[in-house]
């Protein structure tokens, strides 16, 4: 077997120099001395892209021509942040760049910024794509990601003069992007609308408009494996460039209309996170990005072949839905067997349900799409016949089976009747081989709850993957200092690629020694964040107090609102004396997030939190003991830079809602010690640090439960407000005017939920998370014993590494394993 590198082979510092000059020179046509940051960023990531390209090409070849199965995850999102570093970090190219840059007069620091983010993604989903392809990659294990090349991603966010959040668009490909390449050659067309006619005894679909999916390829290197797969991105263009008739009578808006119209579709991500709009651009968008991925597949594993035996089609690629997004990708392989490839319904229907598995992301019932059937049937009426009779199937498979009437209603796929519609997981649960959630807990519920009738009948789809990070991006290249220490400490630095080693640390967390450099790491970190916030938002931190974070969407469930909440009752505590200011422990409180633009309550919270920190920060009473900051436009850069400067970490959703959680893992893994719910991955964090490393407060999915049944969301979260005063104090002084310059009407809508509805329960474990404090503060004073929970955070979390979910992923689902 060949030795497959990339770097192809090794260069030096003074050879990278010399191909970021020679591509300076012939590529971009500046000079060394014109060259700005943002030059020799393009010009570096285009030489870093050449000493992949053969390892890609070769990779790409095995691929064909072995036999390892590949895997092709399918998302309209990836949340890859910026490249640069990661690839050199993966191909070992890190120090020869830096002193190569240096030669060159730069700052390597101000190279590596000069890289814009792309956003294609909203938040933890999007995240969770671009970690899974890296560790395919790294694991050597042929794959594809599959999505769109968005225009424009998720949104900037700002904050206006009163402290709400306002949206600007996110033109991410304004400067030069040299990370993609679009292939015009592998374009694919895909169809829309029209109507389905009876031609021959077939079913023959005539569309009525079509655009063509270009693919832009994105290089995914592994880390030391050798091996670069791809991230094949869609973007949309016309087919009739310009209607020339009416062109000619000079109707030029008319003529291009049609360019316009397609080029909509890849044109902006939906900012949605957890709720999705039923717009039909939206399934217009999945359904494209879908289509093309599939015939995209079936062109690279047959090459040239007219008719190829798709039956082995399940052998060569298996496809992972990354949530329902990507289910109309079922009913699409069944139209492309049966309509375009000849084959029967029975052999049709064995490849694809052999060739698709469903990852749910969810317990939210409206987070789950249903499409009306109207829609479906405007846009793809061919669609609509193929899934109403795999509706139909599988209500006989069911019926055979002894299985209830009324069960067998609610399990329907397709409803009729008046508002017909299609419920997406219940196609992708019977339409694919397996169903996973994405922790322990979720995995349980969906199997209890949410997809219970599924899990009785089809108790064998059903398994977990708990959700995982790469410590490549976010350990060794968000926090370089901690990582030189435990390569130090283990002596190696193989944990990298194998993040179970981090169980060497446990012995170290007894070592006084060990456990002070650790603490002297994280006040590093503190430092470099407090550098990083002054010059990216003019903020003025002060690096000896607990850094207390919580960054995530903005969303009821994750219950920012009990974080601020209990910010305001300590604020007022100290204000009335009632806490001597000069003996509680000196807390900077982080939030970042960003809320859906459409939702109210999440932009009114986001709005408080902002006149929150506005008033506190402000104040004597509290200055240098209490401050709050909120740093806008959450997104991986200011993850990688805040996480490893967190001392304490908020995972506080309600629990039974988070389904997993992603944060929580990059801050255990960065020595954050987390204040935290039962609920998603947080049950088998704190399973593996230890109950005694881990702030556990608040009530249990069971307690929650009992607490719906008794009508909590009908007026009782009332009563705990009237009989907790700081609870009371808390909220009364949002209602009076205290964070909206006397205004009583600017939280409105946010305190009258509180006090009538409060689904997701903020009130009812608002007491619980007041009481931990006292616990959190006596633990911070003792700054040794707390670094020491810190190692064994980071020790015990290896678990959490995207490597091991994508093993999992093997083992219980895919069945393949790396390239030979
Ligand atoms: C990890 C990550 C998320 C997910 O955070 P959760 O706390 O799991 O919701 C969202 N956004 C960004 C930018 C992230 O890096």
């Amino acid at each position: 077997m060949t030795e497959i590198t990339a770097p192809k082979s090794p260069i030096s510092a003074e050879q990278f120099a010399d191909e970021i000059r020679e591509q300076l020179k012939y590529t971009q046509g500046v000079t060394e001395q014109q060259a700005t940051d943002a030059d020799v960023y393009v010009a570096a990531a285009s030489a870093v892209r050449r000493h992949l390209m053969d390892a890609w090409m070769q990779t790409q070849q095995d691929m064909i021509n072995g036999d390892t199965k590949a895997v092709g995850y399918l998302s309209a999102e990836f949340l890859m942040g910026k490249q640069l570093s990661n690839a050199l970090l993966n191909v070992g190219l890190t120090e020869q760049f830096e002193e190569a840059v240096k030669n060159l007069g730069h700052d390597p620091q101000n190279v590596i910024d000069a890289e814009y983010e792309p956003g294609l993604g909203n938040g933890g989903l999007g995240r969770l794509a671009a970690c899974f392809i890296d560790s395919l990659a790294s694991l050597g294990v042929p794959a594809f990601g599959y999505g769109i090349q968005y225009k424009y991603g998720i949104f900037k966010q700002e904050f206006d003069e009163e402290g709400k959040q306002v949206e600007t668009p996110d033109y991410w490909l304004e400067n030069e992007e040299p990370w993609g390449h679009i292939d015009y050659g592998r374009s694919q067309r895909v169809n829309f609308g029209g109507e389905v006619v009876e031609e021959n005894g077939k079913r023959v679909w005539k569309p009525s408009w079509a655009v063509r999916a270009v693919p832009v390829d994105y290089m995914v290197p592994g880390y030391k494996s050798g091996r670069v797969n791809t991230l094949r991105l869609w973007t949309s263009k016309s087919y009739d460039e310009f209607d020339l008739l009416t062109f000619n009578k000079s109707e030029y808006l008319d003529a291009v209309r049609p360019q316009v119209v397609a080029e909509n579709i890849s044109k902006i991500l939906y900012p949605e996170d957890s709720t999705p709009q039923g717009k039909a651009l939206r399934l217009e968008q999945q359904y494209f990005f879908v289509s093309a991925s599939i015939h995209d597949a079936i062109r690279v594993f047959y090459p040239g072949q007219d008719k190829p035996d798709l039956t082995t089609f399940p052998q060569k690629i298996n496809f992972q839905l990354n949530d329902t997004h990507p289910v109309i990708g079922i009913p699409e392989l069944m139209r492309v067997l049966i309509d375009e490839y000849g084959y029967d319904w029975d052999t049709a229907w064995s490849i694809t349900s052999k060739t698709f598995n469903y990852t749910c992301h969810t317990l939210l019932p409206e987070a789950l799409e249903v499409w009306s059937a109207d829609l479906i049937g405007a846009l793809l009426p061919r669609h609509l016949e193929i899934i109403k009779k795999i509706n139909d199937q599988f209500v006989k498979e069911l019926a055979a089976q002894g299985v209830d009437k009324k069960q067998i209603e609610r399990m329907r796929i397709y409803t009729d009747g008046k508002d017909a519609s299609v419920r997406m997981a219940y196609l992708a649960t019977y339409g694919g081989s397996h169903v996973n959630g994405v922790a322990e807990l979720h995995s349980q519920l969906l199997k209890d709850v949410t997809l219970k009738d599924f899990s009785d009948a089809y108790p064998d789809k059903f398994t977990n993957v708990t959700n995982g990070v790469t410590p490549r991006r976010f350990v060794r290249m968000a926090n370089p200092r901690m990582s030189d220490l435990i390569t130090e400490g283990l002596g190696t630095d193989a944990w990298m690629s194998d993040l179970e080693k981090l169980q060497g640390l446990v012995p170290l967390a007894d070592d006084a020694e060990f456990v002070k450099k650790f603490a002297e790491v994280k006040q590093a970190n503190k430092r470099a964040f407090v550098d990083f916030a002054k010059r990216k938002y003019g903020f003025e931190i002060n690096a000896d107090t607990m850094f207390n974070t919580m960054v995530k969407r903005l969303h009821e469930y994750k219950r920012q609102s009990l974080k601020i909440l209990a910010v305001i009752s300590t604020y007022a505590d100290i204000k009335s004396g009632k806490l001597d200011v000069d003996s509680i422990v000196p807390r900077t409180v982080f939030f970042g997030a960003k809320s859906a633009p459409g939702y109210a309550m999440a932009k009114e919270t986001i709005q408080l939190i902002n006149n929150v920190s506005r008033v506190v920060n402000n104040d004597p009473a509290t200055k240098g003991k209490l401050s709050v900051y909120f740093p806008w436009n959450y997104n991986i850069e200011l993850a990688e830079n805040l996480i490893p400067a967190t001392d304490l970490d908020e995972q506080i959703s309600q629990a039974g809602k988070e389904a997993s959680g992603t944060g929580n893992m990059k801050f255990a893994l960065n020595g954050a010690l987390t204040v935290g719910t039962l609920d998603g991955a947080n049950v088998e964090i704190r399973e593996r640090v230890g109950a005694e490393n881990f702030f556990l407060f608040g009530m249990t999915v069971d307690e929650v439960d009992a607490l719906y049944a008794a009508d909590y969301d009908h007026g009782g979260s009332r009563r705990y407000y009237e009989e907790d005063p700081r609870l009371k104090q808390a909220i009364d002084m949002v209602a009076d005017g205290t964070f909206s310059e006397g205004d009583k009407k600017t939280y409105e809508n946010l305190v009258n939920d509180w006090l009538t509805h409060d689904y997701f329960m903020t009130l009812a474990d608002f007491g619980a998370y007041m009481d931990i404090q006292d616990e959190i503060e006596s633990t911070y004073r003792d700054p040794m014993k707390w670094a020491r929970m810190a190692v064994l955070n980071v020790a015990n979390s290896g678990y959490f590494s995207s490597d091991r979910s994508i093993e999992d992923y093997l083992e219980r689902i895919w069945h393949t394993g790396p390239l030979a």
